[in-house]
Order: C-alpha cells, then sequence, then structure tokens
C-alpha cells in the first residue's frame, strides 16, 4: 500500500489530537507513517499505533528543537526524497501550513490547506465561504502535500487486531544554515488555567455578543468550569474586547468539535458556524427563538441567558457533588 508521511504535532511526548486525526485520514489513502521531530517518540510509539501507524520517523536532532520552522520542511523533503511516499499529510495550523509551503517549494510539488476531508484517489476537500461552498480538489504535480484542519475528522483508533507496528526507524538529520537562520532564544509558556484547551475540549461553552460585556463573561466561565469545559466566544465577543481573540470561534477563528458545543448569546451567523457545525451535540440558550443558531441545536432553551445560565450551573454543581 502507498506510504503517507504524516507530520506529527507533539508537545514532548504527548501527542496532539490533530495527529490523530491526520493519522485517520492517511489509513483511508494509503499506509499512514509517521514523522517524529524531536524527542519523546518512544513514549508515543503506543499512542500513534493505536491510530494505525506502521513507521515511526524519528529525527531527534536539535535542529527541530532550537530552530523554527524551516528545519522541519528539509527533514520532510530528505524523507519524501528517499521515501516516495504517495502524499505528505500536516495539521493546518500556523506551524503546519508554513511546513507545508516551504516542502512544496522544496519538491516542487502542489499543496492543498485548510482541507477538511480526504478521500480515494487523495482527492481533498475544503469548506469555503464560512462553509457556504464545498471545493474539491487534487494535487497535480510532484507529492501532494495536504494540510488539513484540526477537528475537521473524528479521530478513530484501529481495532486491537489491526494496531499498526509503529516500527521507529532513526533519522540522521542535520539542518542547513540557510534552515538554522531563525534561531528559538526563549521560550514562555502561555498561562493557562485548568481549563482544557479550545481545540482539544470534549465540552465547549461559548459566549457571544448577548451576554453583553467583558465582566459576565464570568458567567460563561462558571458554566465552563463546572462542566471541565473550554470557553469559546463569537467574533462580536472577541473583537469587542470582552475576551481573549485566542478563543474565537469560527471561520476566522478556531474550529472545533467537541461533544458537546454550548452557544450562548450567540446568534449563528455563518461565519461562526463554519467553526463549530460538526460538534457532536449543540445545546444553544438565545433568548430569541427565531436565532439561526436553533437550525443547528439538538437541544435549546429559549431564555434570558443571565437566568438561565446561573441555574443550569448550579444544577450542574448540584449533580456533581
Ligand atoms: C469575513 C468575516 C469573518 C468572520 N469570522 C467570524 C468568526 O470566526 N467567528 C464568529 O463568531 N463570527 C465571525 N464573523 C462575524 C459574524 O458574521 C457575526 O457578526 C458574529 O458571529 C455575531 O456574533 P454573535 O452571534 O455573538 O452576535 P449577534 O449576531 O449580535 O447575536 C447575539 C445573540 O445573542 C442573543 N441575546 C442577546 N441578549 C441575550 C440574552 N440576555 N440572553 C440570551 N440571548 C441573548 C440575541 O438574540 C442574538 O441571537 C465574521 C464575519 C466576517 C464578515
Amino acid at each position: 500500500m502507498a506510504e503517507i508521511l504524516v507530520l506529527a504535532e507533539h508537545s514532548g511526548e504527548s501527542v496532539k489530537k490533530v495527529t490523530t486525526e491526520l493519522l485517520t485520514l492517511a489509513r483511508r489513502v494509503g499506509e499512514p507513517s509517521v514523522v517524529w521531530a524531536g524527542a519523546g517518540a518512544d513514549a508515543a510509539r503506543e499512542r500513534l499505533a493505536e491510530f494505525g501507524a506502521e513507521t515511526v520517523y524519528v529525527a531527534g536532532s536539535e535542529d527541530l528543537d532550537d530552530y523554527v520552522v524551516a528545519p522541519k520542511a528539509e527533514l520532510l523533503a530528505e524523507l519524501v526524497t528517499q521515501h516516495a511516499p504517495a502524499a505528505v499529510l500536516v495539521a493546518s495550523t500556523a506551524e503546519g501550513r508554513e511546513v507545508a509551503a516551504r516542502l512544496a517549494v522544496k519538491t516542487g510539488s502542489g499543496v492543498i490547506t485548510d482541507a477538511v476531508d480526504l478521500s480515494d484517489g487523495l482527492v481533498a476537500e475544503q469548506s469555503i465561504f464560512g462553509g457556504a461552498i464545498i471545493v474539491q480538489s487534487k494535487v497535480r504535480a510532484g507529492t501532494p502535500i495536504i494540510a488539513v484542519r484540526p477537528n475537521a475528522v473524528a479521530a478513530e483508533p484501529v481495532p486491537e487486531s489491526g494496531r499498526g507496528a509503529a516500527q521507529v526507524e532513526n533519522v540522521s538529520f542535520a539542518a542547513t544554515d540557510v534552515a538554522k537562520s531563525a534561531h528559538i532564544t526563549e521560550r514562555v509558556v502561555a498561562e493557562r488555567g485548568e481549563r482544557p484547551e479550545l481545540t482539544e475540549a470534549s465540552i465547549v461553552v461559548s459566549g457571544g455578543r448577548g451576554v453583553g460585556g467583558a465582566e459576565n463573561f464570568a458567567l460563561i466561565e462558571n458554566l465552563a468550569d463546572s462542566l471541565h469545559a473550554a470557553v469559546g466566544a463569537s467574533r462580536a465577543a472577541t473583537d469587542a474586547g470582552w475576551y481573549p481573540h485566542q478563543f474565537q470561534v469560527g471561520q476566522t477563528g478556531k474550529t472545533v468539535s467537541p461533544q458537546l458545543y454550548m452557544a450562548v448569546g450567540i446568534s449563528g451567523a455563518i461565519q461562526h458556524r463554519a467553526g463549530m457545525q460538526t460538534s457532536k451535540t449543540i445545546m444553544v440558550i438565545n433568548k430569541d427563538p427565531e436565532a439561526p443558531i436553533f437550525e443547528l441545536a439538538d437541544f435549546g432553551v429559549v431564555g434570558d441567558l443571565f437566568q438561565v445560565v446561573p441555574q443550569l450551573t448550579e444544577e450542574i454543581r448540584k449533580r456533581a457533588e
């Protein structure tokens, strides 16, 4: 079966959810091999095998930890030359897209970014104009490089009997001086409370313009904390400065696909839907029964969020006791 290279996104030995999504897609179109840049591969092998990785190319070189994206693109280019894979999949994150673009130039290949699905024949699907139009496209030059949006597909482990071998192959790699021109001098861990990361959370509670002000976002945070959920926001709320932009959900924000998405005081504009419509269960709290978000809702409460949210939070807390 054709080999598909998957560039792992990981934090040390912890495999990011998007990597398991990429492996799920890679299995559909060939045999997945993971490219692991940096330390932590040994501890991650089992997780990678669970999602069908047959081979794990490990490049533990310091060049991959101490410099920004360019060495990763060089590493992938070397592996593409050596193994002639049928495609390379990366996450469509800021870093992944830059790696994809550099790799495309190095290998003379076509690149597709922001793919939301991949099917037989390496046909990639993109959702554009806020999800109003679906585009199907295929790379026709070189090795297809496809950057897939996090949370676009559900990660599915393979059954126990069909697990990948996750055979480690160490790759000796040294980046060129050109790739080493931007050096990481310091790493500052962003302060984050106890809440899960927005794109990885299984429950997300988002607030919109209906929340009415920055100070009222405490209501959304309390509800989120009662469910061990992440907090999200509509663009109306982030543009107003009520909540930081990194928590914006939607076309120009993050894409989330949790088990439960709660939209509080959000109308359901197409650009917001683009970032949350694949959530498994959607619950809405909105005082306007005609709000378009109700079209997506599995459960909806028509009511004033200032009355509904505190009661809901209290009930959830009581049940958790
Ligand atoms: C190019 C482009 C990109 C965009 N990208 C994004 C994006 O990534 N994410 C995004 O979210 N938007 C995005 N937008 C903006 C989008 O079009 C909407 O303007 C925005 O989503 C509206 O946010 P909202 O639903 O919070 O506000 P509104 O549309 O104003 O809705 C507020 C809702 O709150 C309800 N409400 C009010 N008070 C209460 C109350 N007390 N209790 C209960 N309900 C109440 C109202 O009934 C209403 O339905 C983009 C727009 C453009 C043009």
